[in-house]
């Protein structure tokens, strides 16, 4: 069983890359996330993003994806 099969955010030293702590707490922590939990989150969020109006769509990925629009096929770059 590899150190993050538990949660991705566990790394080596067993410390947390999410939150400010100084180790991973393991089955107290209700932020624990594995690779398919994580996975099945960014995809929840990305159809929640595809749905909104195209202005705040493009407003989200100036502002937090460095102009990318990752949630669509091809990652449209925003001209404006
Ligand atoms: S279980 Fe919690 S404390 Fe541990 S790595 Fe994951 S998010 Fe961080």
């Amino acid at each position: 069983m590899k150190i993050n099969d538990i949660c991705i955010n566990r790394n080596k030293s067993n410390s947390c890359k999410n939150l400010n702590v100084k180790k991973c707490t393991e089955k107290l922590c209700s932020f624990a996330q594995t690779k398919e939990q994580a996975e099945a989150s960014r995809e929840n969020a990305f159809k929640r993003l595809a749905s909104l109006d195209i202005e705040k769509q493009y407003k989200i990925a100036v502002k937090y994806y460095d102009c990318k629009m990752p949630w669509l096929k091809g990652s449209v770059k925003n001209e404006g």
